[in-house]
């Protein structure tokens, strides 16, 4: 939780490390109730080779709107998983061939971890790194972890294992994001053990449709976000999960969840 900046300048302050509502943002009232200025370690990184070689040398790479390089973390079914340093805008199958290329078929690739998009290897093409190329798929590249998975594991139960673990890392202080990522994971895991109500995808295109903007962080947002892209592109093998019940492949588990 302390990652999430109102969380850290709430932990700082003497209380509990978790987010708080806002406004106000830190840079109006954070630490001791001043303007606190609250940046990621990447950033930092940049900006001190910026002040070193200046803005000119920083903009050789990416685009205009995206300037300079950043920092991917690439798993799953490649060669040479990592963390590689890219020029923004890279293609993602450059980034894999970077990477000594995939080591099996592919099923699937999710992009911006726990709270990305899922694409099918079809709508890959073309895909680049940068978030104003994946904005227009309606993803982004959000924590930067990007994870390709083989295509003998099942996105339908590895959607099911992270929607579990989120909605039970919430903060517990907000009831719609309580109850709301609670009631999503349930709907989905009855759904991957073919148990779900007729209602169910209704149900949760509703909850994800409504959930974000609800909390007082972006947990809930990145959760909604998250399972919608996955029912959206792989609609076909949740259907089939939820007609007749878990898939040989539902058991190799690929995405690391903590304390599982
Ligand atoms: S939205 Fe969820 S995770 Fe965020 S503070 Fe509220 S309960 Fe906690």
């Amino acid at each position: 939780l302390s990652g999430q900046e109102t969380a850290l300048v709430s932990q700082i302050n003497g209380g509990l490390a978790k987010p708080t509502f806002i406004p106000p943002r830190p840079t109006t009232r954070g630490v001791r109730r001043q303007p606190t200025l609250i940046l990621n370690v990447e950033t930092l990184a940049h900006l001190a080779l910026i002040a070193r070689y200046g803005s000119d040398w920083y903009r050789e790479l990416g685009s205009e709107r995206e300037p300079g390089s950043r920092l991917v973390t690439l798993a799953g079914a490649i060669h040479n998983p990592g963390i590689y340093e890219i020029e923004n805008g890279t293609p993602l199958d450059a980034l894999f061939e970077a990477a000594g290329g995939l080591n099996d078929s592919l099923g699937s690739v999710l992009v911006g971890g726990y709270f990305g998009s899922w694409f099918t290897p079809a709508a890959l093409e073309n895909v680049a790194l940068s978030n104003a190329a994946l904005a227009q798929t309606g993803a982004g590249l959000g924590c930067a972890a990007v994870v390709a998975l083989p295509a003998n594991a099942c996105v339908v139960a590895e959607t099911v294992r992270v929607a579990i673990y989120l909605a039970t890392e919430t903060a517990h202080q907000c009831g719609p994001c309580v109850h709301g990522t609670a009631a999503i994971a349930r709907a989905l895991h009855e759904i991957g053990g073919g148990t779900a109500a007729a209602s169910a995808y209704a149900d949760i295109n509703r909850w994800t449709t409504t959930l974000p903007g609800r909390g007082a962080c972006h947990h809930p947002n990145g959760l909604a976000h998250f399972v919608a892209s996955a029912v959206h592109n792989f609609r076909d093998q949740f259907t089939d999960h939820a007609h007749k019940g878990p898939c040989d492949d539902c058991s190799n588990h690929i995405l690391p969840i903590p304390h599982s």
